[in-house]
């Protein structure tokens, strides 16, 4: 990274980590707290940004901040996300490379709010015009669509995404957006059907419910009042500061910048409103299909376009087809109630997605030219809770993955340099996680297969046969593995609480509890419930459940929840290498969703888990600085009587010269075709301080 000159000037703290002296964790901590406290919010590793959450709007995200960071070299200013942005833009419009914005941090960190920023960023500087404003505000307006369906109130976030995200940004060749596409990545379904405690289901149910007009409830057979619906929960339906009917307003104009027929919006909201009545059907023990309160499930029916009676012979039995025969048996009361939530998250998430693949429909550029490429990343951190399940074992395992590649395009764009510049490439220490990836990935043996394989196996299988052989096999191959390196990553010690498993991460211990894994594994639904959503006289929802149709019936099984996930994490990983990666950091300072508190704990523990020192270790292994001749010049010419005032040879040889003057040791420094490389950040301060005793 070049060395920044602004960053060595009037700087509250230090502005790059980079030149952090002494670099520890709690020099680390302190700087970042001392610049938050100075609103301060960004800092950089090299050209890494860490965003600090301010929890509240601060002047620098105006029009005039924009013109002031647009076309400016990234080490000018004072770190701030527009800097990352207008960097990527750059390279992308005039060196034709495509990028992609890597945006990491825990729940509440502030990704999505700087995903967007740079989004709104590169929307204000690229071209103008008519067709390009539309391209525009329909990829803005994709924001609150997918925010309304799947956004949720948490714990840890008023508008929390349970989703993740991918978007391409498209760029025809002067750099005018044309398009976009957006992948979603693992919904989090099961807040269909039920949320923590002080957590809302996802917006959309509450944004319907307070804004539709009488009139629209009506049709869709709704009560204004959330009280009345089993899948919301009620402890905390209003969330201050948050208005949900304005919010649907919103939603129903971005549906129509995006491309929304009215007919696709009435048809989305049926099956939004069809969820929150499935919610409602009971099952009593006896008498299964009279007895009680039939409303719901006779409005449901009604408002697909569904025979009563084929759904309520899909909640009364379940077929099982195998080659020659079919065998049905009849559902008890708990396996009615199981059978419903499977149908209520699968309709759910399906929507989700169709959602997803209408809008890119819209946004997709029309032209079948190659596109310049911006591609934005905005997918949940690392997790460790007390609790960790297999939502959080699969979101690790895409955190690794991430870092992995961070490691590998971070080592290769530094091999490239070196070679552009013709300096010798000294190798780079550092940790590599790929035999974490391994453990959880690998087709044979690794954690997924072994899980998949469980999930097919005949027999008696649950989550602890998975566990036990998850345990024999690993410890297996640890036995064997231990022989070679030190490196094992599944950890097995006899004080594991039962039925869980640990990991070693690149980002610490974490305990799995393997309840629910199977389950949340195969993601099965019943075929006689699909069977009976595809024979909906209602287009959307038929559309929904291809499997259904009678005529298709596959005896294989769908792929499992994990093997899907693994090959979309692996195309993203793909798609990411080919591009120039650019990283966003978010760090959450405190728990409160509060500004100006700075827990230093909370910071450490993330500051350890996104791997940030060992991220300023992979910036200053090597060389840790490197400068252009030219400013390298000007900044020092006034220490020695040759530079000083004006050089006339080569620049080169000004340095040269220089540092020679300066009597610094050969050793830390080496020249290349462009610029100079210092390999010690001392070397630079003491550069630093000289030129301060000639001012
Ligand atoms: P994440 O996507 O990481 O879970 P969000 O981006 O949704 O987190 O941010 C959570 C909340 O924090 C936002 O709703 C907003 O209130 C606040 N926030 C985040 N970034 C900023 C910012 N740059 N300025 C002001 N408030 C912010
Ligand atoms: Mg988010």
């Amino acid at each position: 990274m070049e060395v920044k000159t602004s960053l060595l000037d009037n700087m509250i703290g230090v502005g790059d980590m980079v030149l952090l002296e002494p670099l520890t964790e709690d020099s680390f901590i302190e700087n970042l707290r001392n610049r938050f406290d100075h609103n301060e919010i960004y800092t950089y590793i090299g050209s890494v940004v860490i965003s600090m959450n301010p929890y509240r709007s601060l002047p620098i995200f105006t029009p005039e901040k924009v013109e002031e960071y647009r076309n400016r070299n990234f080490y000018e200013l004072s770190p701030h996300i527009y800097a990352l942005a207008d960097e990527a833009y750059r390279s992308l419009r005039d060196q034709d490379k495509d990028q992609c914005i890597l945006i990491t941090g825990e729940s509440g960190a502030g990704k999505t709010e700087a995903s967007k920023l740079v989004m709104s960023y590169v929307a204000a500087v690229c071209g103008k015009g008519q067709e390009v404003n539309k391209v525009k505000e329909q990829l803005l307006q994709s924001n609150p669509v997918l925010e309304a369906f799947g956004n949720a109130k948490t714990v840890r976030n008023d508008n929390s995404s349970r989703f993740g995200k991918y978007m391409d940004i498209e760029f025809d060749f002067k750099g005018d957006p044309v398009g976009g596409v957006i992948s979603n990545y693992l919904l989090e379904k099961s807040r269909v059907v039920k949320q923590p405690r002080g957590e809302r289901n996802f917006h959309i149910f509450y944004q319907l419910l307070s804004g539709a007009s009488d009139d629209t409830l009506r049709k869709l057979k709704l009560d204004r009042d959330f009280s009345k619906y089993n899948y919301l929960s009620l402890d905390s339906a209003n969330v201050n500061g948050l208005d949900d009917a304005a919010n649907f307003r919103t939603v129903r104009n971005a549906m129509q910048i995006v491309g929304f027929m009215e007919d696709e919006v009435q048809s989305v909201l049926e099956l939004v409103a069809a969820v929150l009545k499935l919610g409602n059907i009971e099952f009593k023990p006896e008498s299964r299909s009279n007895g009680y309160d039939e409303s719901h499930l006779k409005e449901m029916c009604e408002l697909l376009g569904i025979e009563q009676s084929v759904l309520e012979r899909a909640f009364s039995y379940r077929t099982v087809e195998a080659k020659l025969e079919k065998v049905s048996t009849t559902l008890n009361v708990s396996q009615a109630y199981y059978a419903r939530d499977a149908l209520a998250k699968n309709l759910y998430s399906r929507l989700f997605s169709w959602l997803v693949t209408r809008i890119n429909e819209s946004i997709k550029a029309q032209s079948k030219t190659r596109h310049k490429v911006m591609g934005v990343l905005d997918i949940y951190g690392f997790e460790i809770f007390e609790d960790n399940s297999f939502e959080q074992f699969i979101i690790n395992y895409c955190n690794e993955k991430l870092q992995q590649i961070f490691i590998e395009l971070t080592l290769r764009e530094e091999q490239e340099e070196y070679i552009r510049e013709d300096i010798e490439w000294t190798n780079i220490e550092y940790f590599n996680n790929a035999v974490i990836c391994d453990l959880i990935e690998n087709n044979q043996n690794g954690i997924l297969a072994m899980l998949d394989e469980e999930c097919l196996r005949p027999g008696t299988v649950t989550d602890i046969t998975f566990l036990d052989k998850l345990n024999t096999v690993c410890a297996e191959h640890q036995h064997f593995e231990s022989r070679l390196s030190k490196n094992s990553k599944f950890l097995t010690d006899h004080s594991l609480p039962h039925s869980c498993f640990r990991i070693q991460h690149y980002a610490g211990k974490v305990l799995y509890r393997v309840e629910g894994f199977m389950d949340k594994n195969n993601d099965l639904l019943y075929r006689d419930l699909s069977q009976a959503m595809y024979k909906a006289n209602h287009k959307l929802i038929k559309q929904l459940f291809p499997e259904g149709n009678p005529a298709k019936v596959n005896l294989k099984r769908p792929p499992t929840a994990g093997f899907q996930f693994k090959h979309s994490v692996g195309t993203l990983m793909r798609n990411l290498q080919t591009k120039n990666p650019n990283y966003i950091r978010c760090v959450k300072p405190n728990d409160k969703k509060a500004p100006r508190i700075f827990t230093d704990s909370l910071v450490r523990h993330q500051v350890a888990y996104l791997g940030l020192m060992e991220n300023v270790r992979v910036r200053r292994a090597g060389y840790a600085y490197r400068q252009a001749y030219e400013p390298c010049l000007e900044r020092y010419k006034m220490l020695c009587k040759q530079t000083w005032p004006h050089w006339k040879g080569p620049t080169r040889e000004g340095v040269e010269v220089l540092m020679a003057d300066l009597q610094v040791s050969t050793e830390e420094f080496a020249y290349g075709n462009s610029k100079i490389f210092i390999r010690n950040p001392r070397t630079l301060f003491s550069l630093e301080e000289k030129r301060r005793g000639c001012l």
